[in-house]
């Protein structure tokens, strides 16, 4: 179950071979607008708001750095922003209920 005692966030992930640094901030902003995270892929960090709950937290992860796949993938050439940002919620949503479910 993911909870306060459940693993952290890793500070470092490798995407596809290149190394991305998971920072958590208390506020993350994009574009003027405040939201729970966001995959800087020119720079290789993801954000994550701080003060999320633990479960929330793993799920903007997962989101973002699936966000970070599909950059480092190229895949992004062949799918528009909208299907992208169903792909990587529905693939964060799958990953976080087998975490919660099974770990
Ligand atoms: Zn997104």
């Amino acid at each position: 179950m993911i909870n306060k005692t459940f693993k952290k966030i890793p500070k470092k992930i490798s995407v596809m071979g290149q190394t991305y640094q998971n920072k958590q901030r208390k506020d993350v902003v994009l574009d003027g607008q405040e939201c729970e995270g966001v995959a800087d892929v020119a720079n290789k960090i993801i954000y994550i708001k701080k003060t999320l709950d633990p479960k929330t937290k793993w799920a903007v992860f997962f989101h973002e750095a699936l966000h970070a796949v599909i950059f480092e993938s190229a895949a992004w050439q062949n799918i528009d922003d909208s299907t992208e940002q169903i792909i990587v919620e529905k693939m964060s949503q799958f990953v976080v209920q087998i975490l919660d479910s099974h770990f």
